[in-house]
């Protein structure tokens, strides 16, 4: 009965970082109708699979809908000012006992921008503590690091229409056929209308997006910096270089060149430790040279490393050298993962910034923030990165943990030690969509939040593109927006600052924050979307997808940049961007005769994270239905395990088990484990607990990508 369908309501998908506009429909059966947003600049109406089935992951089966508080007989339903006052009071007494560095939160990119804003405002203005990270430390924080040490702050330079402009793509680490379909499928799209256009992939293994690829480089994994260290040597050898612009808008080439010429100057060794054919490797880089429009993509093949910030620069100080930057078609791209990664960074949702791209060691950021704010305190020191901080919950230093809208028991390396850290807590307050996750089993308060499509805000996507999520359901049970949550929270905490009127006024202090005093110390910061401040309730609900910087001008038009550094200014004092030595190491731990496999982690095309809202989807669960272990078929041979059956793979840290499959493209040497399932879903199959809790020294983020194991029968 199309009468009594509602209309259709533009929001966009939970997913991916590549932020699709997506129509929803309510319909008159209860049914959602899902379509692309024709409208929206990221994905012009086309969706992925995971995207299409969003209608089916929003059933009410297995949603947390009251707050409940453990006590000797397991969790009871509560009222809200019976949970908020035990978090309240507990939080009280540990930070008057403690200190406030005691407490933390751990939340996740999955959270709309105004969530994030008030989580940070609260822990960093209030609580007056940096502790509190996001999962997305476990994504992209090599990325925002890497940024920050070429160009002085976390700057994306290109959009997503570059990448259709380019001559050549050059995908890293990133299997962006399943991970980034939309994209994919723009990439796909522009070659087929330009064949000449080269599309390169380097990964370790030949996944999908191989299927696109002029050109494969199967690197060994880890040895990505070797691989551009040697790219940036021949580029300056055969004087594939823009010297005006090295001259005058950079710093540091010859300390960058130096490190790379230590031990990369030599293609045939590069060649040898990338183990990729000499003459594969001689094409890439010869490629690079003769075409000015490239793009560097990479993703978490690049960033989850404990090199993960030396490759992303080794990345940078290739299109340094040319000067392929800030114009159409050209430069390093990161792909960030989730859908509001790009938000969390804008807000401070790391431990180590503050708000608003401003830095925790600088006295006139920190003073910037805790004016606007009018706080009583703000912190002073980085925070604890998410592998150290849950290292600190079970040492004992760090007493109580809320966890938001995210599944570390699952999802972090080492995931036994968390479930020890969980265990050892005074108290874990969990804020979920669902009452049964891995982490859930070990919350003592469990707080009802709302989820895709109950709630509303703004998420932003991987090209710096603010979309609205608008709410077309009603909030179920007693769930709550995790912005109003906080709120509640803040001020059971005796806290001023924290009576928003909605999201909308969230939003504006964010906007607001963002143009305050930007000028102050040496240039502004390009984190700017004040021309956003200042909108009405209506303006806000009909924002149109917007990429910031976003300013007004004098006679009040909003006025926006797609593509940064066009003129040729950077964000570190001197204006210039940096060259940064990237001197090679290999991973952290090598294999041994015990251990005598790399394992390599990912996503699967069709399940998102630890499948909390996928996992509903039958439509979805036809690609793939269980966990797996990918293995070269002469691997197997080798250790007794055979396609089909189940088998053990175990670590130093700890053991899942999984089905023996080929035919992912696996090198010999490695496997490839999913990071989907988990203990609730199937028993034993959280690959997390098997990753080594190795980080990068500069951005923590832990090395998902090499962790020595063994495979046996099980
Ligand atoms: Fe959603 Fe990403 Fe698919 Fe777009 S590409 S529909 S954002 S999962």
């Amino acid at each position: 009965n199309l009468s009594t369908d509602h209309l259709a309501v533009r929001t966009t998908c939970a997913y991916c970082g590549v932020g699709c506009g997506v129509q929803a429909t309510p319909k008159a059966d209860g049914t959602i109708a899902i379509a692309g947003d024709k409208l929206h600049p990221a994905n012009k109406g086309r969706l992925c699979v995971k995207g299409s089935a969003l209608g089916e992951t929003v059933g009410l089966e297995g949603r947390l809908l009251y707050p409940q508080v453990r006590d000797a007989g397991g969790l009871r339903r509560v009222s809200w000012d019976d949970a908020l006052d035990k978090v309240a009071g507990t939080w009280r007494s540990i930070i008057a006992e403690h200190g406030p560095d005691a407490v933390a939160l751990y939340v996740s990119g999955q959270l709309l921008t105004e969530d994030y804003y008030v989580a940070n405002k609260l822990m960093k203005g209030y609580v007056g503590s940096a502790n509190i990270d996001t999962n997305s430390r476990l994504c992209m924080s090599s990325a925002v690091a890497g940024y920050k040490r070429a160009f002085g702050e976390d700057l994306v330079p290109l959009c997503y229409d570059d990448l259709e402009l380019a001559d050549m793509v050059v995908l890293v680490g990133s299997n962006t056929a399943w991970c980034h379909p939309i994209l994919f499928q723009r990439i796909l799209k522009a070659k087929e209308s330009r064949p000449e256009m080269k599309i390169v992939v380097i990964d370790p293994r030949r996944t999908a997006t191989c299927e696109l690829a002029d050109l494969h480089l199967p690197v060994k994994a880890g040895t990505d910096v070797w691989l551009f260290n040697g790219l940036l040597s021949y580029l300056a050898r055969i004087g594939a270089v823009d010297p005006a612009f090295v001259d005058e808008h950079t710093n540091g080439l010859d300390a960058a060149l130096e490190t790379a010429n230590v031990d990369c100057s030599d293609p045939a060794a590069v060649a040898k430790i990338c183990r990729i054919e000499l003459p594969v490797l001689m094409e890439f880089y010869e490629s690079f040279a003769a075409t000015r429009k490239t793009i560097t993509a990479f993703s978490m093949g690049v960033n989850q490393s404990s090199a993960g910030t030396d490759k992303v620069n080794a990345i940078i100080n290739c299109h340094l050298i040319g000067g392929r930057i800030g114009k159409p078609g050209m430069g390093p791209f990161s792909i960030t993962g989730q859908p509001n990664a790009m938000g969390g960074r804008e807000v401070g949702g790391l431990a180590n910034m503050l708000a608003a791209h401003m830095d925790l060691d600088r006295a006139d950021h920190r003073d910037v923030v805790q004016t606007f704010w009018d706080s009583p305190s703000i912190a002073g020191k980085p925070g604890l990165k998410a592998v150290d901080l849950f290292r600190a919950i079970e040492v004992g230093t760090v007493k109580a943990v809320w966890v938001i809208a995210t599944n570390p028991l699952v999802s972090l390396p080492d995931a036994d030690q968390v479930r020890r850290a969980l265990e050892k807590c005074e108290l874990v307050v969990a804020t979920d969509i669902m009452q049964n996750t891995d982490t859930n089993a070990y919350a003592d308060v469990l707080l009802p939040a709302l989820g895709w499509g109950e709630k509303d805000g703004t998420v932003t996507n991987s090209e710096r593109r603010i979309s609205r999520q608008r709410a077309f359901l009603p909030a179920p049970g007693e769930a709550l927006p995790d912005w109003k949550i906080l709120s509640l929270f803040a001020q059971r905490m005796g806290y001023g600052g924290f009576d928003f009127c909605g999201a909308h006024g969230v939003f504006d202090e964010h906007a607001r924050l963002s143009g305050f005093r930007n000028a102050v110390g040496d240039v502004p910061r390009a984190f700017d979307m004040s021309g956003l401040a200042g909108l009405n309730q209506r303006e806000y609900d009909e924002l149109e997808p917007t990429q910031w910087p976003v300013r007004r001008t004098a006679s009040g038009e909003l006025q926006t940049e797609a593509r940064l550094f066009k003129d040729n200014v950077y964000a570190h004092a001197d204006g210039k961007a940096r060259f940064i030595a990237t001197a090679t190491r290999a991973p952290a731990n090598a294999v041994s005769e015990d251990f005598p496999l790399t394992l390599n982690t990912g996503r699967v095309r069709d399940q998102w994270h630890t499948m909390t809202r996928t996992g509903k989807s039958a439509t979805l669960a036809d690609h793939i239905a269980e966990s797996f272990v990918d293995i070269h078929p002469q691997d197997a041979l080798l250790h007794g395990v055979r396609e089909g059956e189940l088998a053990r793979v175990s670590s130093e840290w700890g053991a899942m088990v999984a089905r023996v499959q080929h035919g992912g493209g696996i090198p010999r040497g490695s496997v490839f484990i999913p990071i989907h399932w988990s203990g609730q879903t199937s028993s034993d199959a959280r690959v997390g607990a098997l990753v080594n809790p190795v980080v990068d020294p500069v951005s923590g983020e832990p090395e998902f990508k090499h962790t020595p194991v063994r495979i046996e029968q099980f």
